[in-house]
């Protein structure tokens, strides 16, 4: 394309919320093939909240009381979820010291002289190394389950994080519901049509993504779950490797390694305060709606061949 077209092309996709950072990006979007989309913040409305609460040993408002305070200054959607819950309940938050955030999997800080983590199952249990009975987690998980309505093991795609303490190992499980987005299942099909494969990545687990990734239609091995954010650009420099021209898609600081390196990185502006995200990429769909993921696509292309 001429330089003229490409300035035209970038114009226009910001009259349609479309920030095009880079001459080159829309030459790039324009070969694109496969598309790879994050799950949570996403292909979901990355606005959570707290469906249930579970624990052996302790008040449901207990477990909420030390996650919440743990997850005070976290930015992760998970975290607004529980926060907003506490709140909700008028639950006294106590303060915390030394929070640590480890992006795609948790969250951990001092409450009350004890070290508390709150995050997925194995990082939490190799956070006080103790692993949790099975029969523990699993009478936790279906005591959560029976709070939620029509829920089953086998269809949910809640996701469920576990609450740990030091010297106790995991004490309680918080499950989250998000809302799949009103365009996610019309945009994938959409790129489909196109002919490009689409693919989901996401860090949480192989349950809760398999059910929102099936409900937009994508299946089998073009769906990979519990991947670190370091797996994610994993997945996407194999599939450079196998020939294909990448776009990701995703909203959160552990999408920033898969954003900076695919071919194209997108990232949704959500509101939330991310900004690694925003950083890494060279598009943002300042709308905060996936269809414009397609929008760029008719762009790119009418930018190649000049015709608007
Ligand atoms: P996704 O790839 O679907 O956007 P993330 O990589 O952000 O998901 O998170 C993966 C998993 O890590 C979550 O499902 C959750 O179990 C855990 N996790 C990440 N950040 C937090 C947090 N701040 N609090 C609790 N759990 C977290
Ligand atoms: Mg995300």
């Amino acid at each position: 394309a001429t330089p003229t077209a490409i300035l035209v092309g970038t114009s226009l996709g910001a009259k349609q919320g479309l920030l095009i950072r880079g001459g080159d990006v829309l030459e790039r979007l324009a070969r694109v093939d496969c598309v790879a989309l994050d799950k949570t913040g996403t292909l979901t409305d990355g606005k959570p909240t707290v469906s249930a609460v579970s624990s052996m040993n302790y008040d449901q408002t207990e477990i909420l009381r030390i996650a919440a305070a743990v997850e005070k200054t976290a930015s992760h959607p998970i975290a607004k979820a529980i926060i907003s819950k506490a709140e909700s309940l008028n639950l006294t938050i106590p303060s915390t010291s030394g929070q640590l955030a480890e992006p795609g999997f948790g969250c951990l800080a001092e409450v009350s002289g004890h070290l508390v983590a709150v995050g997925n199952l194995e990082w939490v249990e190799n956070r006080f190394l103790k692993k949790a009975p099975p029969s523990d987690v699993l009478n936790m998980e279906r005591m959560v389950m029976r709070q939620i309505p029509k829920c089953s093991r086998a269809n949910h795609s809640d996701t469920i994080v576990y609450v740990g303490r030091e010297g106790e190992g995991v004490i309680g499980a918080i499950s989250i519901s998000d809302n799949l987005r009103e365009d996610a299942q019309s945009t994938v099909s959409r790129l489909n049509q196109r002919g490009i494969k689409t693919m989901v990545l996401s860090g949480d687990r192989e349950e809760s993504v398999a059910n929102i990734a099936k409900t937009v239609g994508i299946s089998g091995e073009q769906v990979k779950a519990s991947l670190t954010p370091q797996q994610k650009s994993g997945v996407i420099s194999s599939l450079q490797e196998a020939g294909y021209q990448v776009a990701m898609i995703g909203d959160g600081i552990n999408d920033a390694p898969s954003l900076a390196l695919a071919d194209v990185g997108i990232a949704l502006q959500t509101g939330a305060q991310e900004t690694a995200a925003s950083d890494a990429a060279s598009i943002i769909l300042l709308g905060n709606k996936l269809s414009q993921v397609v929008d760029a696509l008719d762009l790119a292309q009418a930018t190649m061949s000049k015709v608007y």
